[in-house]
Parts: C-alpha cells; structure tokens; sequence
C-alpha cells in the first residue's frame, strides 16, 4: 500500500504542474477569496458550469473585494449578485459570517479549524479548503471529485463496501506525507477528479496514474458504479405555480415551506396525487410547464395566470404567510432564484399574447 500511495502522490503532483487550469481563485492566497470562491465550487467544478462559477466569483470580488465591504453591505445586494447559483442560504450564510469576522476578529479570517467550524456555513469542507489552500495546513479536502478519483484508484485497498470516513482517512494520511504542499495537493486532487477520473467518462487510456489504479480494467458500467450511487434518489414534486398580476404588479410570498426558505417566490400548491394534470378543468389560463431541481427535490413544475374574476386567491392573506405586491420592474430584487426566473421566463413570452 505505502508503494502504491508515493507513486499515486508524486504522480498527482506531476500531472498538477502541467495541467492545471488557470482560474482567477488559484492565484490568491486570500483567505476571504479562497472561501468565497470555495462556496461557490461546492456546487461543481467541471466543464461548462466552472465557466460561469469564475465569472460569479469575479463579479462578486469587484463589488465586495474584502470582508469589511461584504459585511457592510445589504443582504438584498448580496444575494441578487448569487442570482443563478442557487443554494441561497450559502449566500445569507458568507454575509453574517463576514459580519461576525469584523465583530469578534477585527476582520482577520481565523487560521484554526475549531474556530472555522465554529462560523455559519463553514463545516469540515470549507474549513479544510481555507486552512489548506490560504494558510497551507495539513487538513485534506474531500468533494465528490476527491472521493471518486480515491475510491477507484485504491479500490483493491480500501472497504469495498465504500465508507466517506475510510477515503477521508486516506486522504489525510496522503496529505502528511514528506515534501506534500497541503494547497498543491488538495487542488491537484479536485483537479485529477474533475478533470481526468471523470464520473461518467473517464480518461483512462490518458490518465498518468493508470498503471497502478485498481480500476483501470473495469468496464464503463462498472465504473460508473465506484463509487456506488446515492442510495437516495431525486424525491418527485408536482408543484402548481400561480402568477397573480393586477395593475401591472405581481403578488409574491415569501416562502416558508420545503425549498427557497424565507425567500420571495410565486405562491403555489404542492400536488400530492401523481395523476395527469387536466388542464381544461383549470378556472386559470395554463402557461407551460417544466422541471426543475432544487438539492434533493425534482419539481415538475405547471405555471398558470390567475383569472382573479374566476377564482378569488385569498389563501394566502389567510394564513401568516407574508406577502407582497411588487412592480414588475423590481423582480430582480425580489425573484432572483433561477427557479423563479423560469416561472418569469414562460409568463414574459406567453404575456405578449394575453
Ligand atoms: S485509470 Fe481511469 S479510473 Fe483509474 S484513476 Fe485514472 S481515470 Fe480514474
């Protein structure tokens, strides 16, 4: 095994130095820029979608290039410049974080973990990300990425069975190891993973590593296994959305229940029965339908114009619900979720009909 774990480390470095990409969060060693930017990749750090995370990440440094600025600033700003990247609570979560940094540490980022963790939205992976990438600590980082490129390539080795906490220990073992820069080698690890040991297509025949890797033989099926699937699949949601529009304003609640927490959205009913929608029996003008995922949820989502001289939508002033009209100018600030944005999307092309 210990032979194996010096040419996986030094082979990785090697392949890093030569073909890592140029992105604009791995030429700082700011703390405040690391975990920004670290926030944003959770989500991924492949092809296409890494594309429009720089171009966040570089639009969200203009505005707030360092934690004073962020946490100085209003809430509202923050998440409409988060507009697309969804996961709003991350967004709340960098700013009341930014604030107790300038309260409790003069605005000086902490360089220990028990006091990372201690921050909202900071748990073991950011906290692992900063120490390491800004402060070059020992404490390695394990994404999706990491836990594939390990799992296939110490297959023989490790629990087949697949434990998180098995490759975790793995790759703070590897991350010890003599003349092991941490930052170099938890990047050129996401990287290897993200880049190489692709989940659905990986580039086996170009890897460096393939000699030793456990699983290089494999066929596609069975790689596409290592590591086996979520157990958990995509939970299915019918959800009816409402667009209620009177005087040119649009009437918003402000979520409280299952996705987009405590943000503004369309109000909608949640369909439990699985039959076929009958649009004709609808009292409202039906507009289209699409899917949508939010984290663990896939919505198959049905937008209607309500006709108010049909049908009186009075269940949400009902309840305590809270609520708003808003013009229809001040829809960015308001309905910045890209979920939202599809609902506007189908009801700005349809309204040219009405
Ligand atoms: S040989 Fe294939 S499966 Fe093994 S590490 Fe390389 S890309 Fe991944």
């Amino acid at each position: 095994m210990q032979d194996k774990q010096i040419y996986f480390v030094e082979h990785l470095l090697e392949w890093y130095k030569k073909n890592q990409r140029k992105l604009p969060f791995r030429e700082t060693k700011d703390p405040y820029k690391i975990w920004v930017s670290e926030v944003m990749l959770q989500q991924t750090r492949v092809g296409a979608v890494i594309n429009k995370i720089e171009n966040k990440y570089l639009q969200f440094i203009e505005r707030f290039p360092d934690i004073e600025i962020l946490a100085n600033s209003k809430t509202e700003e923050i998440l409409e410049l988060w507009s697309g990247l969804g996961y709003y609570n991350r967004a709340k979560n960098l700013h009341q974080t930014a604030r107790i940094i300038c309260e409790k540490y003069s605005g000086k980022f902490p360089d220990s973990y028990q006091d990372l963790i201690q921050l909202p939205g900071i748990g073991d992976y950011t906290a692992s990300a900063i120490l390491s990438i800004a402060f070059n600590k020992p404490y390695a980082v394990v994404d999706g990425n990491v836990k594939r490129l390990l799992f296939r390539f110490f297959y023989n080795e490790l629990d087949q069975t697949y434990s998180e906490k098995g490759i975790k220990n793995l790759a703070n073992e590897l991350i010890h190891f003599p003349k092991v820069e941490p930052s170099e080698f938890n990047q050129s690890l996401m990287e290897m993973g993200a880049l190489v040991c692709i989940y659905k297509y990986p580039k086996c025949n170009n890897c460096l590593i393939s000699s030793y890797c456990s699983t290089k033989d494999f066929s596609k099926e069975e790689k596409l296994n290592i590591p086996p699937k979520s157990i958990n699949p995509k939970k299915q949601i019918k959800i009816y959305i409402y667009i209620i529009n009177k005087y040119n304003k649009l009437f918003i609640i402000k979520n409280q229940h299952l996705f987009l927490k405590n943000h503004y959205f369309f109000p909608y009913e949640i369909k439990e029965k699985k039959e076929h929608l009958e649009i004709s029996d609808s009292p409202h003008t039906f507009l289209g339908n699409f899917k949508h995922n939010i984290m663990n949820y896939l919505f198959d989502a049905y937008i209607f114009l309500v006709n108010e001289n049909k049908k009186n939508f009075t269940f949400y002033q009902q309840d305590k619900t809270e609520s708003k009209w808003i013009e229809v100018s001040e829809t960015k600030k308001y309905l910045y979720s890209s979920f939202a944005k599809k609902v506007l999307d189908l009801y700005n092309n349809s309204s040219s009909l009405f």
